[in-house]
This record gives C-alpha cells, structure tokens and sequence, in this order.
C-alpha cells in the first residue's frame, strides 16, 4: 500500500459506498475535492455529509494515523480546516492545531480487492525493460489508448522543447539562427552532437549570409571553424578549402572549436564530421532562409527533400581528407536521417513557435507533420508490437516512447489513462 495509491482511490472515489468514520458515523462524498500537490491538505474543498450533516472544506491522506503526527501537522495551522482524515490504518488520536480532533475514515474497511489486486498486478517487480501491464493491454478500448497518445505525443514534444528554448533564449529570440543551431546540434547525432552545436555558434550570421550562394565557401568555412583544417593538405580539394578559409579569416576574427572534441568511435564512416559538415554547408546553401522555407512547408516530404543535401563531390571517395577509398558513393543525407531531423529539430521547433506567437495552427502543424510520417522501428516500438500496440505513424511511435520512458519506467500507472480503465477492470 502506498500514499499516491490512496489518493487515486480516493480522487476517482474507488471505494466502498457505505464509508463510515472511525465512530460509526456515515460519511457520503458529494465531492472528492481538488488534489493538491504543494504544500498544505492533500485535498480543497471536499464537500461530504457525515452523519447527514453537510461538511465543506480540505481531506488530509496518511498510510496510518499516526503519519499526522510524524509530520507535525498539529503544530500547522493550515491544517485547521481538515474535515476528513483519510487513513488506511487507525493507529492513533490527534488533534489539529487549534485544538479540534478531527473525524478518521480507516480506508482499509471500504477497498474493493479487485481495484487493489490489479494494482498489484502492475505495481509486481519485473524486467526493466518489460511493459508491466502487457497482458492486460488486448482489453483497454482502443478510443482510450488512442486519446492518452494524443495527448502524449504533446508532451513528447514539449520535452523536447527545452533545447529549443534553451538556444532560443542564447540567440536572443532569434528564430533563424535557433533554427541553424538546432538542425546543426542533430546534425552531429548522438555522438557528435555538442561539437556540431558549438561549431554551429562559431559561425557568425554574417558570414554565413555573405556566402549563402557560394557552398565551397561556407564548406571552407565550417571545415575551419571545426579545426578540421589545420596542417598541410596533398589533395587539392582541402587546399581549395584551406585557401578559402584563410582569406575569410582575414576580415573576420574567428576563432575555430578544438578538434579533438569531434568523435568517430562507433560512428558510420558516413555519417563521419567531415561529411556530415560538407552536407550541412550544402543545405544552407540551399535556401536563403532555413526557418522561413521550412515554416511555409506542410507536407513532410518537401521538408526531406529540403534536408536531403548531398556532400561535396570530393567526399564521393573520401571519408577523411588525403585519403582515397576504394568505392565511390554520394553521401547524401538519408531518409531516415531526414526524418530524425524533421522529430527531433524542427518538429519542436515549430511547436514553440506556435506557443511563442499564440497561434494553435503552428502547434498543430507540428503534430500533423508527425503524423504524415511512417511509425518509427526501434527496440521501444518493436516491445509495444509485441504488446499487442501497433504505432500507425510517428505521432503515435513518439507518444509510446514518451510512454514507456516516462510512465512504464517509473510504474506511473497512476496517472496513465491505460492503468486507469485497467485497475477500474477485473481481467
Ligand atoms: S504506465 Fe500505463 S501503459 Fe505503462 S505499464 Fe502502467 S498502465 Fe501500462
């Protein structure tokens, strides 16, 4: 038995109707009253009658009676306004701060076994990685499974949201440039991801805008800023970049990232820094402006077809500078990579700006691009599969990853809309 449970039980009034006090008086719930998660009374305003007579005011939740004066409530005064002390065992009398002992409901007389049998059931120690809940999973209507993905897959979003606001907060609002830090951070992957970002801040705007039309040169320039090109070259292609580099550093002062940051270890050659680099210098070459181009897009494919930049032809046997491989091949970026840019980056990126701006349509856009995009396959998905949940796109496959990693996890069953018609269900 634990406190959270005694509260779901009480908020949903999954309980017994015939409660009556710890002195035989009955007690009717009108209302549970509004839970509360700060400091103070576990419930507000609860109206019940006991004993026929009309009460309104604030429901105090403890495991055993005693719990009141284990955390001194007596001593509290905002506790004066308790009417009902909800415990599962009555161990002990206490009194409230001005003096008044309050009436005890002992819960453990009035639970229905089945609701505490099925939190048993979810609440059971299991694998890590297991869905506690999978056998019961067939018999959740699919309207509630359905509808709890909604709204997850917003939460989903929003946590992904710190990062935008983080680097919407450094570039002081300043949506073009979040835009290009953002794509440039999931650029790098999980691996390369904070060097991509930094060499992304390295790059003043000016320059990038100066040349925009020109992607050798921002290639130069990004392969420098990334450190990439100190040292002497034999090919003339890093010469190329080189010289270039060296003549835009002569009106700027720039100041390129350590190279060692960058990390190769478990890494496809392809999506190596120096190629993932060159196709980044190749998409903001391609449009003028990033996050205006991708804000006027609403079918997903236009956003691949933006993000599927293709490296520099040089790359097409190279995968380090000075050193041929055998096969040639374009690197250009995946699908799949596309699509891990368009739910990680933009995605987010466009959700916060529809709350920025308060415009729902930017928000909803959001999740609709998801949902034009096919479920996602991963070791998360591939479990829910084998539950018996089949994600119909990427709205839903995001909202099971949210779902497992958030709720599953942390056996938030509680508060899963699944775990609710669950534990109201015998099986
Ligand atoms: S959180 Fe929900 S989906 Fe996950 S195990 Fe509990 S009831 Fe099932």
């Amino acid at each position: 038995m634990t406190e959270a449970f005694l509260h779901y039980l009480w908020q949903h009034q999954m309980l017994d109707k015939r409660l009556a006090t710890t002195d035989g008086q009955p007690v009717v719930v009108i209302s549970a009253g509004t839970l509360n998660r700060d400091a103070g009374p576990d419930f507000f305003n609860a109206r019940l009658t006991i004993d026929g007579v009309e009460w309104v005011g604030n429901i105090e939740v403890h495991l055993r009676t005693s719990d009141w004066n284990a955390h001194r409530h007596t001593a509290d005064p905002a506790y004066n306004n308790v009417i009902l002390h909800v415990v599962y065992e009555h161990d002990a009398d206490i009194t409230l701060h001005n003096g008044r002992q309050p009436l005890t409901l002992e819960l453990r007389h009035f639970l229905h076994p089945s609701i505490v049998a099925n939190y048993d059931a979810l609440m059971a120690p299991s694998t890590v990685d297991a869905i506690p809940c999978a056998k019961r999973l067939p018999q959740v209507p699919k309207l509630i499974t359905g509808s709890f993905l909604d709204r997850l897959v917003v939460e989903r979003i929003q946590a992904k949201s710190e990062l935008v606001r983080r680097l919407l907060d450094e570039s002081r609002g300043g949506w073009e440039q979040t835009c290009y830090w953002l794509l440039a951070h999931y650029f790098g992957g999980k691996v390369n991801a904070l060097p991509f970002e930094l060499l992304a801040k390295a790059t003043p705007p000016t320059l990038l805008a100066r040349w925009k039309d020109n992607p050798q040169r921002l290639e130069a320039l990004l392969m420098g800023q990334a450190g990439l090109l100190e040292g002497y070259f034999e090919d003339d292609y890093p010469r190329q970049l080189q010289a270039d580099y060296h003549a835009l550093r002569q009106g700027a002062s720039l100041i390129p990232i350590d190279a060692a940051l960058w990390r190769l270890f478990r890494l496809r050659p392809s999506a190596f820094p120096t190629i993932r680099i060159s196709q980044l210098a190749h998409l903001l070459a391609s449009t003028s402006s990033l996050f205006s181009s991708l804000l006027t897009m609403t079918q997903v494919a236009d956003i691949e077809r933006l993000f599927a930049c293709r490296a520099s032809s040089y790359w097409d046997n190279h995968y380090h500078f000075d050193q041929p491989t055998a096969k040639s091949s374009v690197k250009q970026l995946g699908r799949m990579q596309a699509d891990l840019l368009v739910i990680n980056a933009w995605v987010p990126l466009l959700f916060v700006y529809g709350e920025t701006m308060g415009n729902q349509h930017y928000k909803d856009q959001a999740v609709a691009l998801l949902e034009q995009l096919g479920a996602e396959d991963n070791a998360v998905t591939r479990q829910w599969l084998s539950a018996g949940l089949s994600p119909a796109n990427a709205a839903q496959s995001q909202a099971l990853l949210q779902l497992k990693n958030h709720y599953c996890y942390s056996r938030r069953c509680l508060d899963c809309r699944i775990g609710h018609h669950i534990m109201k269900h015998t099986s």
